[in-house]
């Protein structure tokens, strides 16, 4: 049978791509909303992708309530949900290319082997740069999963990521990152799985993917997952717009550390979606201050133009605002 790629009437798509690590908080519905508006406004196609490959951290119950809380906003989709770890098969397709290709091989170097053969790390990173100087002699040309994970060989050179929000950035990833992981170690209890930089450049490629709208924390993943693509020789590139994060008051990631900031919660404790949805656009340089707004209202009135370039941060005002039931 051949496959028929899912965008073949090249109709734009987007995709929402929630990890079920945790429920969703207010900086993700800034993120799938904005999304979601760009969307509808334009006539893309949006895929609703879960992204559970973290096996680690997935907890259970979360992927239902992640669809839940999207549709509690408002939010529809074309596709899905669709579940990356239940099609497991282009992902071993894609390393078993990439091992053909001579560019990624096992290793099963400890943390503290990389520290010890790596450079001080960047300021700012919390990566190992992982160095050329590991890399094994021989670089076998079949992948297998049997006990190590896998790291892609990164050029040396600048990798150029064009951002219709963002604007144009340059990473060197060789320098700041080195060779990263794109297959996970196996475990006793389960095989070895892709990393996200290639789960993502996999599943956004066989699913037609051709706008990535995500928080600006991902803008250096862009450049890696450049490189995967390359590595696969995928010379469709989508469109990114990487939006700036929201913050914590002390201008630090949104965290456990900032109190509970899960939709869920302000759901259970009777916050309507509506003000979420105008904490929201207030965010989004739609509204001087937050209002209650329907998704459609929001919908109408999102213009990527008013948004501002700096992170945004959530106030002890915001989270009166939600907590107001009049
Ligand atoms: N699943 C990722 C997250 O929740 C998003 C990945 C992406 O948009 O590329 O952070």
């Amino acid at each position: 049978m051949v496959a028929v790629p899912l965008n073949a009437e090249h109709i734009p798509i987007t995709r929402l791509a929630p990890s079920p690590t945790g429920a969703l908080h207010l900086g993700n519905a800034r993120t799938f909303l904005a999304n979601w508006a760009l969307a509808r406004q334009h006539g893309w196609r949006i895929v609703l992708r879960i992204e559970d490959l973290d096996t680690p951290r997935i907890k259970p119950g979360v992927m239902a309530l992640t669809v839940d809380l999207l549709r509690w906003l408002g939010i529809d989709w074309d596709v899905g949900p669709l579940v990356q770890s239940e099609t497991p098969e282009p992902h071993w397709a894609a390393m078993r290319a990439l091992a053909r290709a001579g560019i990624v091989y096992p290793s099963d170097l400890t943390r503290t082997q990389i520290e010890a053969a790596a450079s001080a790390p960047q300021e700012g990173s919390h990566e190992v740069v992982f160095p050329a100087s590991l890399r094994p002699p021989v670089v076998p040309r079949e992948f297998d999963d049997t006990h190590a994970c896998w790291r892609l060989i990164v050029p040396p050179g600048e990798v150029r990521v064009e951002d219709a929000f963002a604007g144009t950035r340059v990473f060197d990833v060789s320098r700041v990152i080195g060779d990263f992981v794109v297959w996970t170690r196996r475990t006793p209890d389960r095989p070895g799985q892709p990393a996200y930089q290639l789960a993502v450049v996999v599943d956004d490629d066989r699913q037609g993917v051709t706008e990535v709208v995500r928080g600006d924390d991902l803008l250096d993943s862009a450049a890696r997952q450049m490189l995967v693509r390359r590595g696969l020789a995928i010379t469709r590139e989508p469109r990114y717009t990487h939006l700036p994060l929201v913050l914590g008051p002390d201008g630090r990631r949104l965290a456990k550390r900032h109190g509970d900031t899960r939709l869920d919660t302000f759901r259970a404790g009777g916050t309507r979606a509506e003000r979420v949805i105008g904490l929201v656009a207030h965010w989004c340089g739609m509204l001087d201050k937050p209002a209650e707004i329907s998704a459609s209202e929001f919908l109408a009135g999102f213009d990527l133009r008013k948004m501002s370039r700096e992170p945004i941060v959530l106030t002890a005002e915001s989270l009166t605002w939600l907590s107001r039931r009049t």
